[in-house]
């Protein structure tokens, strides 16, 4: 396994490597990886000639006050990882190669950032967007793959491809779970252990809806306080509780197979999120 950190240079490998026949596959991370980023990229080995994996901590994506100074790091073990789950060139670009002084272009994607995530967040899908659209002109991968535990993140990186007419696969990934059900995050390292226990009722809020919507419920003004409840009950505080249809993030009136019931709670001061589809 390769490391660059040029962007540059990143572009001249694809090149030759696109030429040489080989189909390319980009997974985007940053870093910190965890079974949840191995199985990506053991999904992307399986599905690519190559893969090129990038870590960034982008800093455009961070608001004031979040955790872009403190985001967990441990390039070393991320190495070894990387060089044992198949990914051909570690791609960590320099912060000012990638954003040089006058930088001035942002992506927007309206309409799928706007809502969940995207109310407490502003401008955090545009800092995503624009550093994605980077990293596809500079790797030009023909697939891609992002995980649905940040599902409207994946919509807007599917929106964003289909709008530019970009010439790239986007293929989601299910979500890994640790074994209680927490889905597995690079951030879940910040929880002190009274709140590791906590944490996993994200997961059995979302299994409780999933059993009530089994069982003939539909009404998501009746699903609400239940999972509210499961989550406040652990000491969460919930910061949203949607039922949204996964083509549009729109709120519906009933759960259908096309549904999503997506999350976020705080766990302390860590924003922890997790969601699940009812098809
Ligand atoms: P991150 O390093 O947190 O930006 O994540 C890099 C990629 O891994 C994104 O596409 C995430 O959606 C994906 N990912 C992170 N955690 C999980 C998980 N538990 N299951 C599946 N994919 C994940």
């Amino acid at each position: 396994m390769q490391i660059i950190t040029n962007p540059v240079e990143m572009r001249a490998w694809s090149e030759r490597t696109r030429r040489a026949g080989q189909k390319l596959a980009l997974v985007p991370t940053m870093g910190y990886f965890h079974e949840g980023h191995l199985s990506l990229m053991r999904f992307a080995v399986a599905r690519a000639d190559s893969l090129v994996v990038s870590i960034f901590v982008n800093p455009i994506q961070f608001a004031a006050g979040e955790d872009l100074k403190s985001y967990p790091s441990n390039r070393q073990r991320d190495r070894k990882l990387a060089t044992t789950n198949g990914v051909n060139i570690l791609f960590c670009p320099d912060l000012a190669l990638m954003y040089p002084e006058n930088f001035q272009t942002t992506v927007t994607v309206t309409g799928v950032s706007d809502s969940l995530c995207g109310r407490s967040r502003p401008g955090h899908f545009a800092g995503v967007a624009t550093v994605v659209a980077k990293l596809f002109n500079i790797v030009r991968p023909d697939l891609a793959i992002f995980g649905e535990k940040d599902f409207q993140q994946l919509a807007v990186i599917r929106t964003l491809v289909r709008d530019l007419n970009l010439d790239i696969v986007i293929l989601g990934h299910p979500i890994v779970r640790e074994a209680d059900g927490l889905a597995m995050s690079s951030r879940n390292i910040y929880l002190s252990s009274q709140q590791r226990q906590a944490a996993p009722a994200l997961a059995h809020s979302l299994k409780h809806a999933g059993s009530m919507v089994k069982r003939g419920e539909r009404r998501p003004d009746v699903l609400r306080p239940k999972v509210a409840a499961i989550l406040t009950s652990a000491g969460l505080e919930p910061e949203y509780i949607e039922f949204v249809d996964e083509s549009n993030l729109k709120p519906v009136t009933a759960v259908g197979i096309n549904t999503i019931l997506a999350l976020a709670a705080h766990c302390g001061s860590t924003r922890l999120i997790d969601n699940c589809r009812f098809g």
